[in-house]
């Protein structure tokens, strides 16, 4: 069916959005913020100047003034959609006018008490919406500002107005009114501070309990001891890579390795010093494998690394400076002559091998390592 109205149906070619609804909003971020924002206001005002024109009709309200306070809206509203649709001011601290905004509000209302007679018994219902409204973006001062700015305004131009013709000006009327404004706007002002204070502490608790769950999760796929990822999480880590395989078709290696007469450590040192060099290991391992490869504590003194992206012969490579690194490593600080060696086995896994199988593999490769002499990485062939 041919499209009525193209205008409307054109697309911005980089996301699929109307080019007029772009045009009119502009680029998403600050700028689209605060337009928005503005046109959400728009509904009020153009509900004021409804009701101004019924006024103007039934000759409540002349036409002069009419236009003038027709025009100061429309005024007001143009610069400040100008303002904020070219962005002249979406990098400062406040880009989306709010308070510049609220006094404009506050001083159309004032504005119209002073002129219209028949508008002085809403002024204090619109001075309110415009509070409730908006308090929400300003900040505490700004919000205390505006309050009792409208306040002061509200009076001032009381007095203006019976200054300028007091036999038109019922004063008790007019003093009642400003004594019900003085009580209702700063009962505003606590209720939407109270408001606020309750919006920020449920946006504290959803922070904290964001921390909590990134910790709880940390904690979970992690070995106490040697902060190593445990054994469920590694097992989740090969289901993965496997899966990954299936795509890619590149083989990984997976490596157990395990310490060598550990027994004898705890039994000669004490289960301690057996637990500071779990804890040695654990850091040896971490360093001496690439950003990609994931160690596990696979269970007691035994160690499962994945090594996604390692054919056989570079995973013997990383066995090899792990083994050099532990050699070398100083570990009589846990016990005097203490010296720490592993044993490994390695299987490279293909796309076409059962996961199983392949740690199957790699679990015989490490006892053929034990049973020639340990301190060695043996590949399964
Ligand atoms: P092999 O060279 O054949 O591997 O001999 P091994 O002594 O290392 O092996 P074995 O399986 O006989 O002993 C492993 C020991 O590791 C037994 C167990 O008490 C100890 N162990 C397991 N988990 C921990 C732990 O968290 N802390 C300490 N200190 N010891 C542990
Ligand atoms: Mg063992
Ligand atoms: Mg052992």
């Amino acid at each position: 069916m041919a499209d009525l109205n193209p205008s409307f149906s054109q697309t911005h070619p980089a996301d699929g959005e109307p080019t007029l609804v772009r045009a009119v909003l502009g680029p998403a971020g600050t700028v689209r913020q605060g337009v928005k924002r503005l046109l959400w206001m728009l509904p009020a005002y153009a509900f004021a100047m409804a009701l101004m024109a019924c006024a103007v009709l039934l000759q409540r309200v002349q036409v002069w003034q009419g236009w003038v306070l027709a025009g100061y809206m429309l005024c007001g509203l143009s610069c400040f959609y100008a303002v904020l649709r070219t962005g002249l001011v979406a990098h400062r601290p406040e880009p989306t006018l709010a308070f510049p905004q609220v006094l404009f509000s506050l001083t159309t209302v004032c504005l119209s008490y002073a002129m219209i007679e028949s508008s002085r018994g809403m002024a204090l219902e619109w001075m309110c919406l415009i509070l409730v409204f908006d308090m929400r973006r300003l900040t505490g001062r700004q919000a205390q500002l505006a309050t009792f700015g409208g306040l002061g305004l509200l009076v001032a131009m009381l007095l203006f107005t019976w200054w300028l013709n007091p036999a038109a000006t019922n004063l008790q009327v007019a003093l009642a009114s400003i004594a019900t404004a003085s009580l209702t706007m700063p009962t505003v002002l606590i209720v939407t501070k109270v408001g606020r204070r309750l919006h920020q502490r449920r946006l504290d608790q959803r922070a904290a309990l964001a921390t909590a769950l990134e910790q709880l999760h940390a904690l979970s796929i992690r070995d106490g001891l040697t902060q190593l990822f445990n054994r469920r999480h590694m097992l989740n880590l090969l289901d993965d890579e496997v899966r990954r395989q299936q795509r890619s078709r590149r083989a990984f290696c997976v490596a157990i390795l395990d310490i060598d007469f550990f027994k004898r450590v705890n039994d000669q040192h004490g289960h301690a010093v057996g637990d500071a060099v779990l804890r040695d290991f654990a850091t040896l391992a971490r360093g001496a494998f690439s950003g990609s490869d994931a160690v596990a504590r696979w269970g007691g003194e035994e160690f499962l690394v994945l090594m996604p992206e390692a054919d056989q012969w570079h995973a013997m490579q990383r066995l090899e400076r792990l083994r050099q690194a532990v050699r070398q490593h100083d570990w009589s600080v846990h016990a005097p002559n203490l010296a720490i060696t592993f044993s490994a086995g390695v299987r490279e896994h293909t796309p076409d091998d059962a996961l199983t199988q392949s740690l199957e593999h790699a679990d015989r490769a490490l006892y053929k390592a034990k049973a020639q002499g340990r301190d060695r990485a043996i590949a399964s062939t």
